[in-house]
């Protein structure tokens, strides 16, 4: 533990001090006003242990970080009936690109692009009205952080929603091919809202805990998934997890990943460490550039990139 903590600090100081910062997602103008000079981590292992560095108890836009969490709530209510809707492989497109759409029917590649996601969320709202669908995956997000306190930022979800317009223009088209089910306008709501959950490093890093235990809630030892579900899950983060990114995020950290263009990024080391890093600039693929740096350091000097022999 001790080892960790040094690690986690070093980590701390050398990203603090970088001039290159990335640039904030100006297209979400709440997202713009966001300082880059932020940047935090949290590594939760798998005895418990917890080591923090820098803005670790900030919460921040978690963006697409919750699609992780909408996907494993999907698939907790649908099971593989989910596939029909959404595919598994990496598209090697931009996460709100619309152009694979036509050509495959209207099923997008998979459940973290934006697409995929817009179609994961529809399935959760089927049967309810947005409100109880959103508090569901608020719920969730509250009971595997064990901590209430977390929320929605109004102002972030307001500001996509009068902006969202490429997102609208995916709800439409999958609507036209009948891959949603619900009028668009709720779809896009329950989205644009859980995309605006706020939680720190430490938080996330909590939360995520039952992807590197073989899906099981660390204080309630219940089973959130089983263990091949978990499994999953990280198999996808890793391959699809950083968009048009996901090849360079495996080469250069070695972990399954998921970014947000709030500049979060969650890691999973299984059977090691759940990890969370935020800093709010990103790279050319809307990916956290100095969160990226931060988790390559981290896996290289913990050993922990799951390619290592
Ligand atoms: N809410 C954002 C969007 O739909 C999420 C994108 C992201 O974090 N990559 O554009």
């Amino acid at each position: 533990m001790f080892k960790l903590d040094d690690v986690v600090a070093e980590i701390t100081d050398a990203v603090k001090q970088r001039s290159d910062r990335g640039e904030v997602a100006s297209y979400i103008p709440e997202l713009a006003r966001v300082d880059t000079s932020a940047f935090g981590i949290a590594v939760v292992d798998v005895a418990g242990n917890v080591a923090v560095g820098g803005d670790s108890e900030t919460p921040f836009s978690i963006q697409s970080i919750s699609k992780v969490f909408t996907l494993t709530l999907a698939l907790g209510k649908f099971g593989d009936r989910l596939w029909r809707r959404v595919g598994r492989e990496p598209s090697g497109s931009p996460f709100n690109s619309i152009v694979q759409l036509e050509r495959e029917q209207g099923i997008p590649r998979n459940p973290f692009i934006n697409a995929g996601a817009l179609a994961v969320t529809d399935l959760i709202l089927s049967g309810h009205q947005p409100r109880e669908a959103l508090g569901e995956i608020l719920r969730f997000m509250q009971f595997l952080a064990d901590d209430s306190s977390i929320t929605i930022d109004q102002a972030v979800a307001a500001s996509e929603h009068r902006t969202g317009f490429r997102n609208a223009a995916l709800a439409n088209y999958m609507k036209s091919f009948g891959v949603l089910d619900n009028p668009v306008d709720f779809t896009l709501g329950v989205y644009f809202h859980h995309c605006a959950i706020s939680m720190s490093c430490r938080q996330l890093a909590m939360a995520a805990q039952f992807l590197a235990r073989d899906g099981k809630h660390p204080l309630t030892g219940m089973s959130v998934v089983t263990p091949e579900r978990a499994r999953r899950i990280n198999a996808l983060m890793l391959t699809c997890g950083h968009y048009d990114g996901s090849g360079e995020f495996a080469y250069r950290v070695g972990l399954p990943g998921k970014s947000g263009v709030g500049g979060g990024i969650l890691a999973i080391a299984p059977g090691k460490a759940s990890i969370a890093v935020w800093s709010p600039g990103l790279d050319t693929n809307g990916n956290s550039h100095l969160g990226r740096i931060a988790l390559e350091m981290l896996t290289k000097q913990m050993g922990w990139s799951i390619f290592r022999a």
